[in-house]
């Protein structure tokens, strides 16, 4: 007994002798967006993360004078490539995989407006990801109603609107994994739902909504900290009557996302956004399983609809119903019509995201201790290299 014992100590400290050092890969000439601005300069990563620069690496990776970028991360994301998260969301490593060509590092698995049966059965589905490193990350699942304006709900089936906010449990079931919710803060119950939200560590947005602008404000209070597609499925801006619109405008605190896909909202909505609350503006796909497939009829939930060019709509209407939006062109496109810096666009697709939802310093950042998760771009912001912990999962051919 004790021989063996002595045997298996000597077996443990030769291992810890022997063991293979953690590889160190050092990226030179590159072009980094950092927090603060672009920097030229080196990356070093080790065991996944970002870390400080070493005296020797085990790999040299010339970037040859590319942009590197932190991976871009998508806070609503309804499927593609023919899943749609909440009728196949078995189907998510799949998807998972095909955004990697789009610089998608991290998303958030969005579910539109279901029934309580529905949600039971579809959101231990999509827990946060247990996948292989090889795919965008799961972070979490963003509830994107039922509790919605009735003028306002889209492309949102009406049947699943509920008829009182009753109880978080009695809508969602298990809130495991959810991470963010979208809700019209003018309906009644709405205050106390919000709070039992975020008590529950959830970030909530307003959204599909007809708030007024005193109504809004009233919502911030009680923790609403996000606003989802500005401009869609809201009240218009009014001279008398500001609404979502004017308290997101007018306070820059309050961050939103939009949806830059020349359907959404126009180049000169785009702008004014720009003008008035950049720090806020976050760029989100809002994509349906029909990103990445030819023009047809698909799903969207329950709602049946259809792709025809640039512009998804329910089925024989006019009602814009999701996108088929790829991240890194709403990147570009956001560049192109606000004349903004180069970093600040690709800034709205990581930094901002992952500040909003508590993910920074670990994600959205080139920072030391970071997740290596990041893109190698060209100078038009074309995505040419995936990175995810430091591995290179995607490369253009
Ligand atoms: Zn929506």
């Amino acid at each position: 007994m004790v021989l063996l014992f002595l045997q298996l100590a000597m077996c443990l400290c030769l291992t810890l002798i022997y063991a293979e050092p953690p590889k160190i890969q050092r990226f030179i000439h590159a072009r980094l967006v950092m927090d603060d601005g672009m920097q030229e300069g080196e990356l070093w990563v080790s065991q996944g993360k970002i870390i400080a620069p070493q005296n020797t690496a085990d790999e040299i990776i010339d970037v040859q004078r590319k942009i590197v970028a932190p991976g871009f991360i998508d806070l609503q994301i309804n499927g593609a490539f023919g899943c749609d998260f909440s009728i196949n969301p078995e189907r998510i490593p799949e998807v998972a995989k095909n955004l990697l060509q789009f610089g998608v590092t991290s998303f958030f698995p969005t579910v539109v407006s279901l029934s309580p049966e529905q949600y039971r059965k579809i959101l231990p589905k999509l827990q946060p990801s247990t996948f292989d490193h090889r795919r965008a990350a799961n972070l979490g699942i963003h509830l994107e109603g039922p509790c919605f304006a009735h003028q306002y709900l889209g492309a949102h089936n009406p049947c699943h609107k509920p008829l009182e906010i009753d109880g978080l449990q009695n809508i969602y079931g298990d809130l495991q994994g959810v991470k963010l919710v979208t809700l019209a803060p003018e309906l009644p119950g709405a205050e106390s739902f919000i709070r039992e939200l975020k008590s529950n560590g959830i970030l909530v947005a307003a959204g599909h909504s007809g708030a007024t602008y005193a109504e809004m404000k009233m919502a911030i209070g009680w923790g609403v900290g996000f606003t989802t597609h500005l401009f869609n499925a809201m009240k218009s801006y009014h001279h008398r009557e500001a609404g979502i619109i004017g308290a997101v405008l007018l306070n820059p605190q309050i961050p939103y996302s939009i949806i830059l896909d020349g359907i959404h909202i126009s180049a000169e909505t785009a702008l004014l956004c720009w003008k008035c609350n950049p720090e806020g503006l976050i760029l989100v796909s809002d994509a349906t399983q029909v990103l990445g497939l030819p023009d047809g009829d698909y799903w969207l939930g329950s709602m049946e609809i259809e792709s025809i060019g640039d512009r998804v709509c329910l089925k024989g209407t006019r009602t814009i119903a999701g996108s088929k939006l790829h991240l890194d062109q709403a990147v570009r496109s956001l560049h192109q019509i606000t004349n903004c810096s180069v970093v600040q666009a690709l800034q709205a697709a990581s930094l901002k995201p992952a500040q909003l939802a508590g993910l920074y310093p670990i994600k959205g950042t080139l920072s030391v201790g970071s997740d290596a998760d990041f893109l190698f771009l060209s100078d038009a912001l074309q995505v040419e290299a995936t990175y995810i912990q430091g591995e290179c999962v995607w490369k253009k051919d």
